[in-house]
């Protein structure tokens, strides 16, 4: 008997808005717990909460790049339970008019994992335990932005949970709503888990995995808890309704909490918060302000600029990476070098993710598609443009002063040819060989010409220059 997992997630996704959901404290990752607080994020009786425009905003992009719909009426709830994490003992979040409907992400397979719908919602306190268990509690967390994207139970397989879940990350840091750091929890997900018989329609008891702390350890959940729970089902034992979490030590799952323990949040309309009218012409002015989305831009390297998957994979991954190319790639005929150029000799040389996050040109983007360009007309050689960039980037300089100072000792397209001539006149032999068919002796013209040259030239079109030379010249002698 085969079974199949079906498997559903629910991702948090931190908000990178200056100030909080509801309050004007800041919304800063890693500062002195404590510090951004106020009444209203404390939770004190009597206070209103404000609703932060730009979470609207973010919530709605966030709808927009996953195809979902963005209702025109939205409202909030309170969701009632008591922890320590939650001083006013609600969290305020969206049950019945949530902002983003019907979505859906595309796999490369062409499948599409639908979103039942997102969210938005404020975070709670966050915990801390010290060397003596005490728990300690920092309230600049309580009331940072969030939205939940909520998707269908459509995951079959590992492999769709892991392309899922990078998928929507990458939309959501390509966007600039979230960094999606699940290291630093501004991504947390919430992973549903059944099995069934093959053929079967009807969903069976799911349990939910929760806490994980990278993509890769929620597929190991997900791979342990599937094969608990077929193990259960053939031994014809039942599967309880539980949250578990992973030990990334024994690499299994163990319960949190049983379903006696499941809360019952009782929520209710938060009465402090209007409903809110979403303008038509709203949605589409932010329409407008979204970028092309990781998946468009990669078809497109490849197909209008002939770049290999791997050329364009590396420069889509960074939004800034891919717009700093087609800056330096403007007007340029041979798309390839240029990707080549940045990968290579830039961005290579990056070291930590935030680097390449935050990536930026150490000189301007004009110079370097002005050299961009002058290497695709092939006036200088790919060497040669590389040189020119270090000397700009160490000495400050710019590009046409350091090209004219080069350019002296650089020499003139018409020249070549009788350099050739010269070469080919000293290297009798090579040419001799060359004529018999040991076709790589041309190699040390093409070596003894770059050398004449300062590099001036790239090899093929030396080779071509010396081909011709050595064509005419065999006509004469017949
Ligand atoms: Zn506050
Ligand atoms: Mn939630």
């Amino acid at each position: 008997m085969k079974y199949e997992l079906i498997c559903g997630i629910e991702t948090h996704i931190e908000l990178s808005t200056k100030t909080k959901a509801f309050c004007g404290c800041a919304n800063s990752f890693g500062d002195t717990p404590n510090t951004h607080v106020c009444p209203i994020c404390l939770g004190h009786p009597g206070v209103l909460p404000k609703l932060n425009k730009k979470v609207l905003e973010y919530a709605i992009l966030a709808g927009l790049a996953t195809n979902c719909r963005i209702e025109s009426t939205i409202g909030f709830d309170r969701k009632n339970y008591f922890y320590r994490d939650l001083p006013k003992g609600y969290q305020i979040t969206q049950n019945h008019f949530p902002i983003c409907k019907n979505g859906y992400i595309e796999l490369s397979s062409g499948k599409k994992i639908r979103i039942n719908h997102i969210h938005i919602e404020e975070d709670a306190a966050k915990l801390l335990y010290d060397n003596e268990k005490n728990i300690l509690i920092d309230y600049n967390r309580s009331g940072v932005p969030l939205i939940e994207v909520v998707s269908e139970p459509d995951l079959r397989t590992l492999s769709e949970i892991k392309e899922y879940l990078e998928k929507l990350r990458h939309i959501m840091r390509y966007i600039g709503v979230s960094d999606c750091k699940m290291q630093e929890g501004s991504m947390r997900c919430d992973v549903n888990v059944s099995v069934r018989k093959v053929g079967e329609n009807q969903l069976n008891m799911k349990t939910e995995l929760k806490n994980i702390n990278s993509i890769s350890h929620i597929v190991k959940a997900v791979e342990y808890e599937f094969k608990r729970q077929v193990e259960l089902l053939k031994e014809g034992k039942e599967i309880l309704r539980e949250t578990r979490f992973y030990n990334e030590n024994s690499k299994k799952t163990e319960v949190m909490r049983r379903k006696e323990d499941q809360k019952e949040y009782k929520y209710f309309k938060e009465p402090d918060i209007p409903m809110i009218k979403i303008e038509k012409s709203e949605i589409e002015r932010l329409f407008k302000t979204l970028p092309e989305m990781p998946d468009k831009k990669l078809k497109r390297y490849v197909e209008e600029y002939n770049l290999t998957e791997m050329q364009a994979y590396t420069l889509v991954k960074y939004r800034k990476v891919a717009e700093c190319f087609e800056e330096v790639s403007k007007d340029v005929k041979n798309k390839s070098k240029v990707a080549n150029f940045i990968i290579n000799e830039i961005f290579e040389s990056l070291d930590t993710q935030s680097d390449k996050q935050n990536f930026k040109l150490p000189i301007n983007e004009e110079s370097l598609n002005k050299l961009m360009l002058l290497m695709d007309e092939k006036r200088i050689t790919t060497s040669f443009a590389k040189e020119i960039y270090r000397t700009m980037v160490e000495n400050n300089k710019d590009l046409n002063q350091i090209f004219d100072e080069k350019k002296q000792t650089m020499i003139d397209k018409k020249e070549i040819e009788k350099i050739c001539k010269e070469v080919i006149k000293n290297n009798k032999k090579a040419v001799e060989d060359y004529n018999f068919g040991k076709k790589k002796a041309i190699n040390i013209l093409i070596e003894e010409v770059m050398k004449r040259t300062n590099k001036s030239f790239e090899g093929e079109e030396i080779l071509k220059i010396l081909e011709k030379v050595i064509s005419y010249s065999e006509k004469d002698h017949r």
